[in-house]
């Protein structure tokens, strides 16, 4: 499935579908390396618009366009999951999809996703398919209160989690659900959320970054230290984890796997993110290779970079479009006064509240002064 003859070297196009700030990280490394990049979107001036050779602003449902776009590449990867299957099949006609249609296709959707991990023996949030209100109730004599029903399909921006505490709660969000596919999850006491980035190339080398500590506010993700300050031993069974994840899914690529570890000490899968995720932006200044530099070379069937960092501690800080005051753009100067700090702003023209704006990296000698330059920097804004 994932032999790949002849890598696709620079001077070679990478096609990504999306055009957010992940295709726009992606697009610096390809320029970084000598590749031009093309960008596929419904979306004008665009974060990865703004910097591509090719900017083709269409519906993924335009399946000439598509085919189009794809003629112009070598290989198309994603930076955004919930691309329609028929799009993904299209392009696959044409050049190499990587990492192929299947893996987008269990990790947009909630139900194929988990079930993936069960059959595959990979621990995972308890889970229920949930298709009638009967099927609710009697998940929910299982699992007890409290317990989180949640669309199948992601396709929703970050909504379509309701948390049930009772029965009244439980009506609700049946009603709220409004006939579409259901999740119900049975509500983890987690002690900390951690993610890895992992890699894997087209002949099978596979590569982790370290695991790192995820802290969000309203649902976003707020800052990523690294390394996380887990267990040893757990953090390497969130790798092996990881690892088997890639291995099941024959990924080629970059995959990101989100993980709670348990008040006691178990660690399961939350979801999987089939392409470079906010988690992995410290690796742009803190390991030796970037995740994106890794996405790409691992697309293009080169060798993958190492993975080591290049300080004791990083951490990251989303700038969200909550710090933008009303009128003009936050004191940039002022976050900037502290010389180890370095933003990153991905070009997008309105600023809403929890819309990702940029995000601001530093180095530090230990994860407690790299969070601390970071809210710092933050703070003046
Ligand atoms: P998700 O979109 O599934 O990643 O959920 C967003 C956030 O909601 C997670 O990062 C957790 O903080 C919380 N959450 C989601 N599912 C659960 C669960 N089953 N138990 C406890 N907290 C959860």
């Amino acid at each position: 499935m994932s032999n790949i003859s002849e890598p696709i070297l620079p001077g070679g196009t990478i096609g990504v579908l999306g055009s957010g700030q992940l295709g726009r990280m992606l697009g610096l490394s390809a320029r970084q390396m000598g590749y031009r990049l093309g960008t596929y979107s419904p979306d004008a001036d665009s974060p990865t618009g703004q910097i591509a050779d090719i900017d083709v602003v269409a519906a993924y449902e335009d399946l000439d366009a598509v085919r189009a776009f794809a003629r112009q590449v070598d290989v198309v990867t994603f930076e955004f999951e919930n691309v329609p299957s028929a799009t993904v099949e299209a392009v696959a006609e044409i050049v190499p999809v990587r990492p192929g249609g299947w893996v987008l296709h269990t990790a947009q959707n909630r139900l194929r996703e988990k079930t993936f991990l069960s059959n595959a023996g990979i621990p995972c949030t308890p889970f229920r398919a949930i298709a009638g209100y009967d099927q609710l109730i009697i998940a929910l004599s299982e699992f007890g209160y409290p317990s989180i029903l949640k669309t199948a399909g992601f396709g929703y921006d970050g909504k379509g989690q309701w948390r049930i505490t009772d029965i009244a709660g439980a009506r609700a969000a049946w009603d709220a659900l409004d006939g579409t596919e259901g999740v119900l999850e049975a509500f983890v006491d987690f002690e900390r959320e951690v993610s890895v980035v992992a890699a894997r190339g087209a002949d099978g080398e596979f590569v982790t970054y370290c695991p790192v500590d995820n802290v969000h506010s309203h649902h976003i993700l707020d800052v990523t230290s690294a390394p996380s300050t887990l267990a040893h031993k757990l953090a390497r069974e969130a790798e092996a984890i990881t690892r088997s994840v890639f291995e099941a899914l024959d990924v080629v690529g970059v995959l990101c796997v989100e993980f709670f570890i348990t008040t006691d000490g178990r660690v399961l899968v939350n979801e999987l993110a089939p392409r470079t995720h906010n988690s992995g932006h410290w690796t742009i200044e803190g390991a030796v290779t970037s995740q994106f530099e890794q996405q790409l070379r691992a697309v293009c069937g080169l060798p993958l970079g190492s993975v080591e960092m290049v300080a004791p501690a990083a951490a990251m800080s989303n700038l969200l479009g909550d710090v933008w005051p009303a009128e003009g753009s936050p004191d940039w100067a002022a976050a900037l006064r502290s010389g180890d700090v370095k933003l990153h702003l991905y070009g997008k023209a309105q600023a809403r509240p929890g819309r990702k704006m940029g995000h601001i990296t530093a180095l530090g000698s230990s994860v407690d002064d790299a969070v601390a330059k970071v809210k710092a920097a933050r703070n003046t804004l």
